[in-house]
């Protein structure tokens, strides 16, 4: 007999990937079949295997209907598999995971649910509003604006919703009248606040606050999803909202790094409240590796090796160790670094620097270097194929002798073309340049019109005075230019430059 399948209905939570349970990507992770909703976050599914098989409940053209979804699910889970089907928020708060449940209970297949995150819950708390409050009364509902059939609230004990202190409604975007009237009649007071949150926990949320005698006219701006929380603790917003004060909320920032060093960048930005848009305009690869042969077998014969960027670091290392060899090849050779980043991954990779100068550009560490004596000396520079002149120039018109190594080189990566047309329709506000070649990258990238369009509207910010050079010359409005020359630098100069 083969392994009876199971069916996991899974909450999302709201949108936020971080609100996913750890029970939830687990259960992703082991997915054969994933059966998901618009409301959940398609990022979720990168926890997905690449084999599994990937169902969207609802489609451009038309959604499933419940029976059918739940055939599917029977279905799958009788072949064998397991079956996550991902649902927004919590499964069982207006998601229908009861008539899912009762059908897999029918069909005899079994079944787990794993709660999530409910919309009310994350629409309130990231709209800086708690959802019940000692001061404010201690009853708290959750209310569906529309019911089965379309039909008018008729069910719905508006009385009884009158007097709690807190209403949150779900899928009332077209009701708002209706309910606000509803209350008012039942005796709520028509000054009682109101928020209403759209697209909860992403980074575009918004929230208009307004009152139950205002919010149907307040509302017209905003489609759904919408969550409408109906209570006095809306008030505390005002003191304790988070989300949206974080100083880069709003903010649609572009990271063209490449991929594997985005990462530290783009977590800090979105704690600081940006919006991420990913698009690295450099992949790299490892270099000529004969060249790389001879350097590895002559490091210990250099008085210096000059390390210009982690990536030439970590090309380099793993070019020792792929090699069979390891950190002592380099013998008596000192080590230098153009900065801290790069010193940080020295030390990573088992090597101290022997000097790290104050001033994170190559005139920096030359700078350092010339108060040791360079005349005579050799040095070995394992770096990326091009890359500025300076450094080896002026340490050879000083009377040394240098050779480049070229241990990677720079090629175009993947694009993604959903992130790049958005990019080149100009929905972003700033591009954040790291080097000057992420500069050239990102202008290859687009067309002359699409470019042009982009600059007219887009800013950009700058790690350094070169970069920013780069990014003038090439036609953009640099708003921002880091003070000191690292990521964290860049990122803090553009939270002076949004709140200033
Ligand atoms: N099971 C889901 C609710 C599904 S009903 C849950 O527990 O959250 C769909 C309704 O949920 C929407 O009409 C809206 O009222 C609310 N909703 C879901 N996601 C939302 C979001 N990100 N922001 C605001 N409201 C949301």
């Amino acid at each position: 007999m083969s392994t009876p399948g199971y069916v996991y209905l899974v909450g999302a939570g709201p949108w936020d990937p971080g609100l996913l349970t750890l029970r939830g990507r687990e259960l992703l992770e082991r997915a054969d079949v994933v059966v998901y909703d618009y409301l959940a976050n398609p990022e979720h599914l990168r926890h997905v295997r690449p084999d599994a098989e990937r169902v969207p409940a609802r489609t451009p053209t038309g959604r499933m209907d419940q029976s059918e979804l739940s055939a599917l699910l029977v279905s799958r889970a009788r072949e064998g598999r397991v079956v996550v089907r991902l649902k927004g928020g919590d499964p069982f708060v207006f998601g229908r995971g009861g008539e899912e449940a009762e059908a897999l209970v029918a069909a005899g297949v079994p079944f787990e649910v794993v709660p999530g995150v409910t919309a009310a819950v994350a629409a309130a708390s990231f709209a800086g509003i708690p959802v019940t409050h000692r001061g404010f009364g201690s009853t708290l509902a959750l209310v569906t604006g529309h019911q089965r059939g379309d039909a008018p609230d008729a069910d719905h004990d508006w009385d009884a919703l009158a007097r709690m202190s807190t209403v949150v409604f779900y899928m009332a975007a077209r009701r708002i009248g209706e309910i606000a009237d509803a209350l008012v009649a039942a005796g709520r007071d028509p000054a009682t606040p109101v928020a209403l949150v759209q697209w909860a926990t992403r980074p575009d949320q918004r929230t208009v606050v307004s009152t139950l005698a205002e919010c149907a006219s307040d509302a017209e701006p905003l489609s759904p999803p919408l969550t409408v929380v109906v209570g006095d603790v809306v008030g505390l917003r005002d003191r304790i909202g988070w989300y949206e004060q974080r100083p880069l909320f709003g903010s649609r920032v572009v990271v063209t790094r490449s991929r594997g060093q985005q990462d530290g960048m783009a977590a800090r930005l979105r704690e600081l409240g940006a919006e991420v848009i990913p698009l690295p305009t450099i992949a790299f690869e490892a270099g000529d590796p004969d060249a790389v042969d001879a350097a590895v077998e002559a490091v210990g014969t250099y008085d210096w090796v000059l390390f210009t960027s982690a990536n030439g670091v970590d090309y380099f290392v793993d070019a020792l160790h792929e090699r069979g060899r390891d950190l002592r090849v380099f013998g008596s050779a000192r080590v230098g670094c153009i900065g801290p980043a790069t010193a940080r991954r020295l030390a990573r990779r088992g090597i101290v620097p022997d000097v790290v100068p104050e001033a994170y550009v190559a005139e920096g560490l030359l700078e350092a270097l010339l108060a040791e004596g360079v005349s005579g000396r050799r040095f070995l520079v394992p770096r990326a194929a091009v890359a500025r002149e300076i450094l080896p120039d002026t340490l050879r018109a000083e009377g040394a002798t240098v050779d480049v190594l070229p241990v990677y080189r720079t090629v175009p990566p993947q694009v993604d073309p959903e992130v790049r047309g958005r990019v080149a329709r100009g929905e972003v506000d700033v591009v954040t340049f790291t080097s000057s070649s992420t500069v050239t990258h990102f202008c290859a990238l687009l067309n002359r019109a699409e470019l042009a369009a982009v600059q007219a509207t887009v800013k950009a910010a700058c790690i350094g005075p070169i970069t920013a050079r780069t990014a003038r010359e090439a036609g953009f409005d640099v708003a921002v230019c880091a003070t000191e020359y690292t990521m964290p630098g860049l990122v803090d100069a553009l939270v002076r430059w949004r709140s200033g």
